[in-house]
């Protein structure tokens, strides 16, 4: 599904390398975490693959279904199926959350040469989604994100995975600021999301949304590399132990 080799990644602005190669094979339908301490380059890894301005890739490549996507425009890798969930969702006031939605599933459809969904069809879809995600259908007529809480921004998110129908869901940090509450609720959407043929990437930072989202594979960044990998095992024991222990090991 996604495939990335030796990936160097510099800032624009400043002559600083933040990736300093990326390895990292994600296969159909499993779910892979990277963990890892504070500015590893996480989320670094989850903008460049999205295609945010700013990121130079100096080194190496990443291919989603084969196709080289660091060459695409960042609506093309929407549109070829990458998705990426923000650790801080954006508010856009005067855009409601509908007309949003709408705007982004038809401008993917175009993209993919597929016919436009009518009002009435993309009304009827949005509408099941968002109450088997148990989503307010007032939050669907505001404004995106305005004045949302942290676990309604988060949810909303998962809807607009839901809409998307993404093959390559990215979540950043996806979990920050959520009560236990709110986590379970997300972890249900995205485990309601797994299929065989989509893959998720969950960044995060502690060990508890993968109580709720059980990893196949899970992932150690640190310092711009991946540096260990294993399976659910792993994130326990940084859990127990911390990232001290394993990257000493590393070292
Ligand atoms: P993580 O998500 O693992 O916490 P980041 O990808 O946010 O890590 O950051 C990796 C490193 O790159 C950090 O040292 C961070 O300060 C630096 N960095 C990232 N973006 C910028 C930027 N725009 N300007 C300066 N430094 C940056
Ligand atoms: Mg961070
Ligand atoms: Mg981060």
């Amino acid at each position: 599904m996604l495939e990335i080799k030796n990936l160097h990644v510099k800032l624009e602005e400043e002559d600083k390398q933040i990736l300093k190669g990326v390895d990292l094979t994600v296969e159909p339908g499993k779910v892979h975490a990277i963990m890892g301490p504070n500015g590893s380059g996480k989320s670094t890894l989850s903008y460049v693959l999205s295609g945010r301005d700013g990121y130079e890739v100096t080194e190496g490549e990443a291919t989603l279904l084969g196709e080289d996507i660091l060459e695409m425009e960042p609506e093309e890798r929407a549109a070829a199926g990458l998705f990426l969930a923000f650790q801080y969702p954006v508010e856009i006031p005067g855009v409601g959350n509908m007309t949003f939605l709408r705007t982004a599933v038809n401008a993917q459809r175009k993209a993919r040469g597929e016919d436009e969904m009518s009002a009435a069809e993309f009304l009827k879809v949005i509408r099941a989604k968002a109450k088997e995600l148990q989503i307010d259908a007032d939050m669907l007529k505001r404004p995106v994100n305005v004045g949302f809480s942290g676990g309604e921004k988060k949810r909303n998110e998962i809807l607009q995975m839901a809409m998307l129908e993404p093959k390559m869901c990215i979540l950043d940090e996806t979990d920050s600021g959520l009560d236990v509450d709110a986590m379970k609720l997300v972890s249900d959407g995205v485990n309601a999301l797994r299929s065989e043929g989509r893959s998720f990437l969950v960044i995060t930072h502690y060990q508890r949304l993968l109580n709720h989202i059980q990893p196949d594979v899970v992932h150690i960044m640190s310092d711009g590399r991946i540096v260990k990998t294993g399976g659910p095992e792993l994130a326990l024991e940084v859990e127990e132990n911390g990232y001290g222990d394993i990257l000493g090991e590393v070292a």
